[in-house]
């Protein structure tokens, strides 16, 4: 049994902690909404009252926060020097490149080992421990980090160096949104011509056409296995969060001057459909912008 700090348990943190709390490890748990550090209590973790005294005894830290921003606050000013130098630390949040990478570099100069490993998954994969990591570091800080990680996730992979972890994630998730827009504009054509969405879907998800958004994550209500589209687009991935990662991405696409247009493209449409009030819908929604069915809300 190793003593694990975890600190952010919001919508992800919280069902990590608790499958950790699960595989019988002594989690401490902090995060700053009392609300999230009941419901981890409740889960079976024990409530810190900070991140540097939930790191104190640590044999592993993992943290899930929200931003760049604060995954280097937390570090900087409670973790490093806080956790015994032998702990294992982890970064499961998704955040920008170069922040991972210095990160990593002040944590390794003050002399502790430390992965970047983010993941992919929403939060019922964090609740079921289904997540899949993508992981950046050092081979031994690699190996100290994936038992844990294997707790959480059905798949936990070594990508490079630190920050490959975050690099993986980006590039992933800038072709997710691609491909979500193209299929979007696919479908919506396709009606538009006179096809059945349900005919199409099986012509396309067998020939050259096929990829993950048609098949695991239609954007058509009733086409293909059941999606958010299933549910009034409620739950999933937000459009808020695809939205986060395209900037992401396109922000380190720019630090190494490559030419990604698709990315882009979409990282504008996304902007425009969270502008119309489409932040809080899974992202496969776009259809309905796309397609002109969306509403605005009257709040938006
Ligand atoms: P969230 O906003 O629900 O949770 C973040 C938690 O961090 C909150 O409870 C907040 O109170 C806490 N927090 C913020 N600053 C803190 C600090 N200084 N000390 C302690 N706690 C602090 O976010 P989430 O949906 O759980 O996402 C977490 C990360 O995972 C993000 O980087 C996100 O991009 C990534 N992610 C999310 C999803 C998803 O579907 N939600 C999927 C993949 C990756």
């Amino acid at each position: 049994m190793a003593k694990v700090a975890f600190i952010g348990l919001g919508n992800m943190g919280s069902g990590m902690a608790a499958n950790l709390a699960k595989a019988g490890h002594e989690v401490r748990a902090f995060d700053l909404s009392d609300a999230a550090l009941a419901k981890a209590e409740a889960a079976g973790c024990i409530r810190a009252a900070s991140a540097a005294e939930a790191a104190s005894e640590a044999d592993v830290v993992v943290t899930m926060l929200p931003a760049g921003k604060h995954v280097e606050d937390v570090y900087e000013n409670s973790i490093l020097g806080a956790a015994p130098k032998a702990a294992i630390l982890i970064d499961c949040s998704t955040i920008d490149v170069t922040t991972a990478r210095k990160v990593i570099a002040d944590a390794e100069a003050a002399g502790y080992q430390m992965v970047d490993a983010p993941v992919s998954g929403g939060i019922a994969a964090a609740e079921a421990g289904t997540l899949t990591f993508m992981c950046g570091g050092t081979d031994k800080a690699f190996e100290a980090a994936q038992p844990f990680l294997e707790i959480m996730g059905k798949a936990v992979i070594h990508a490079g160096g630190a920050g490959a972890g975050q690099a993986a994630k980006i590039c992933n998730n800038m072709l997710l949104g691609a491909s979500m827009v193209a299929t979007c504009e696919t479908f919506a054509l396709a009606q538009k011509l006179g096809l059945d969405p349900q005919t199409f879907f099986a012509i396309s998800s067998q020939a050259s056409g096929q990829n993950w958004s048609m098949t695991s994550y239609c954007p058509v209500p009733g086409v293909g296995p059941q999606t958010p589209a299933d549910r009034d687009y409620e739950g999933g991935f937000a459009t808020a969060l695809m939205l986060k990662d395209l900037k992401l991405a396109m922000e380190a696409a720019q630090s190494v001057n490559a030419y990604t247009p698709m990315g882009a493209e979409a990282e504008e449409l996304y902007t425009r459909f969270a502008n119309l009030g489409g932040a809080g819908k899974d992202f496969s929604a776009i259809i309905k912008m796309i397609d002109d069915s969306w509403e605005k809300p009257a709040d938006a």
